[in-house]
């Protein structure tokens, strides 16, 4: 079945509309966390970042870049969060590749998608070497 999002870029469902090309599609959050909170998407469904090829992660990066300019100049806000959820455990609820665009005014509660935790110098080093040693295979 088809993704909510896809939908919407086949037209068969309503989005407020704010940016659209061959690639990707930017349109305004049906429930926004602030005012002018926009989801940009790839048009080919494609679950997580993991998914995208090179061009199509560009095109994406390239219109939130473009979007989050224009926000910050139509709404004046002091500032903004890039959020991308992947998987159901990071809060990903649609299964379509997609960055948040969230303005911020210094008036907001403080958004915290974390609490800051600690670990040991040694704890560091070793996750590090973990996934720089998969990094050099990917
Ligand atoms: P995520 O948790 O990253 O998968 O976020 C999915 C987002 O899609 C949520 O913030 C929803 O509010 C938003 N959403 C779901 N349906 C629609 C829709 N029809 N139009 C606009 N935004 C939607």
């Amino acid at each position: 079945m088809a993704s909510i999002f896809t939908k919407i870029v086949n037209g068969e469902i309503p989005s407020a509309k704010v940016y659209e090309d061959d690639l990707t599609l930017a349109f305004l959050d049906i429930n926004p966390a602030s005012r002018g909170h926009t989801l940009v998407i790839c048009k080919p469904e494609l679950p997580s970042l993991l998914d995208l090829p090179p061009d199509l992660l560009a095109a994406t990066t390239r219109t939130t870049q473009l979007v989050a300019r224009a926000l910050m100049a139509a709404l004046e806000p002091d500032g903004f969060n890039i959020l991308q959820n992947n998987g159901s455990a990071a809060g990903q609820v649609v299964f379509h590749y997609h960055v948040h665009i969230i303005p911020r005014w210094h008036s907001d509660r403080v958004l915290t998608p974390w609490r800051p935790g600690s670990a040991s110098p040694s704890d560091l080093r070793d996750t590090a070497a973990l996934i720089a040693a998969q990094v050099s295979k990917e």
